[in-house]
């Protein structure tokens, strides 16, 4: 009898395993709700992906309303319990540009969250959906005045500055309407993380943020985030709520947030100890990881919570320090499981492809991997063009008992990068008009979309208590030729 490693493919990379089961969910990928019906079609609460192709036709963002409330509350309530004896507990800012329209940051509000914004139009959705300004907070490494307006116009709860022109921009604007506006300094501390390492460097060469490295200015021994910590007490417009640093994103380990957070903590104490100040507030960013392919292995939230707890508890005592209220802003974490996309397979091909080199003396032996094509692609998910980023695949409207055979899910844009999935082993009698799932897809990948080629971008549907709405309708014809001003226009 055949096992599941006789059908592994020369061409697959080494992390990728042939499934057991091709007809299983693995977890971690899939939301809670997910499952499959006697028919062998992927249910969410019951309802199965046919009769959502049905109502909502493809592609398709399906998320569970369920499971983005449940993760959510879960961030909330681990950071909450690991941080009750320090700060009395977290504000956890759900990072909008993730995935966000008006249903989602109800949502966010309703489960006691926060939300985080980068431009004017963010904070449009989130007036839309009533959140209070003091609820907000707006991001951005180029903020216009117009948004600077706009928030200083919704009081919110925290602008993070990102440099020292910005710092005067705001001062100017808050104090030029008689006000003053609450501010958090954005600090680069010299820690990338990345999936399961991270590195330490003292010089930052990238957009964002203040740099901590001693020689960052013109004068000797001061950086840029003391200037502009000197500076902001300076204002009698800016209140100077504290210090705020996001080291990356898809982020595994702890270790990366405790060293940011420890280079914090002491730059903080630092500070007030020199300028007789008090900054109430430190956040920590986002950036958890979580599971696109079988082999990420996301931690548990508490995990997360009580490493980063025991960090700033020994920090500030080591410091002599009253610890910082701290606030987190985990994006993809929270909705990125939340969401599968929903296609329907078009053609199918196979080609032929030389032996890997590290097959020593196997010229001239080619191994076939199959091209499966689907009705969306790059512009429902651009994370695999933009970041190689890795997915997984499974078909979604039936059980197969077919040999597994390496594929590769393709759009159906012009460009050959435009990869969906770059490999997954999938059933061999995958057919056209069959659906195929790819999980994972809540965060970064509707909120990326684009209309190249001028395919209508997807609806998202909810799904909650076996039921299922609309949240963002699909783009029609008419909608991709609305701004088109027409030929006779003049
Ligand atoms: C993108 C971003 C986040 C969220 O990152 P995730 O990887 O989605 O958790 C949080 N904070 C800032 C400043 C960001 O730019």
């Amino acid at each position: 009898m055949n096992t599941a490693a006789d059908h592994a493919s020369p061409l697959a990379p080494e992390w990728l395993a042939v499934p057991a089961d091709l007809n299983a969910l693995q977890e971690p990928m899939w939301a809670s709700g997910v499952g499959k019906n006697d028919a062998g079609e992927i249910t969410v609460e019951g309802l199965s992906v046919s009769e959502l192709k049905e109502r909502f036709g493809t592609p398709l963002f399906v998320m569970s309303e369920s499971d983005f409330r449940s993760r959510a509350r879960a961030f909330k309530d681990a950071f909450d319990a690991a941080f009750a004896d320090i700060c009395g507990g977290v504000d956890v800012y759900y990072a909008g540009k993730s995935f966000l329209c008006t249903a989602v940051a109800s949502w966010v509000a309703e489960e006691g969250l926060r939300l985080d914004t980068c431009s004017g139009g963010e904070l449009a959705v989130a007036a839309r959906a009533g959140i209070e300004g003091s609820n907000l907070g707006l991001h951005g490494n180029n903020k216009s005045d117009a948004e600077i307006n706009r928030a200083l116009d919704m009081s919110l709860g925290r602008i993070v500055v990102d440099s020292i022109d910005e710092l005067e921009r705001v001062a100017k604007i808050a104090s030029s309407r008689g006000e003053v506006a609450k501010v958090m300094l954005r600090l680069t501390p010299g820690v990338h993380a990345h999936t399961h390492e991270f590195i330490a460097t003292a010089h930052e060469d990238q957009k964002f943020g203040l740099s901590m490295a001693e020689d960052s200015t013109e004068e000797a021994g001061l950086s840029a985030a003391e200037e502009a910590v000197a500076a902001a007490t300076s204002y009698a417009s800016i209140e100077l709520l504290g210090l705020h640093c996001h080291i990356g994103s898809q982020i595994f380990e702890p270790d990366g947030f405790a060293v940011a957070a420890e280079k914090l903590l002491g730059f903080l104490a630092a500070m007030q100890a020199k300028y007789s100040i008090v900054m109430p507030e430190l956040d920590l960013g986002g950036g958890y990881g979580i599971a696109y392919t079988p082999v990420d292995t996301p931690r548990p939230p508490a995990e997360i919570a009580e490493a980063m707890a025991a960090v700033v508890r020994s920090k500030c005592a080591e410091l002599g320090i009253t610890p910082p209220r701290i606030s987190i802003e985990p994006g993809r974490a929270i909705v990125g499981s939340t969401t599968f996309t929903l296609y329907e397979v078009g053609t199918l091909k196979t080609v032929r492809v030389d032996a890997p080199e590290s097959e020593d003396g196997q010229k001239n032996v080619t191994y076939p991997r199959r091209y499966v094509s689907v009705d969306g692609g790059m512009s429902d998910n651009a994370r695999p063009v933009l970041y190689d980023a890795d997915y997984s695949a499974i078909l979604a409207s039936r059980d197969s008992d077919a040999t597994p055979q390496l594929s590769r899910v393709v759009g159906k844009h012009c460009e050959s990068g435009d990869i969906v999935v770059r490999d997954v082993y999938l059933p061999a009698d995958v057919a056209a008009g069959d659906l195929l799932a790819v999980p994972g897809t809540g965060a970064y990948c509707w909120a990326l979309s684009s209309n190249y080629n001028y395919l209508a971008r997807p609806g998202v549907v909810a799904v909650r208590d076996g039921a299922a709405r609309l949240i963002v309708r699909g783009e029609t014809e008419e909608d991709l030729l609305n701004r088109d001003m027409g030929v006779a226009n003049v």
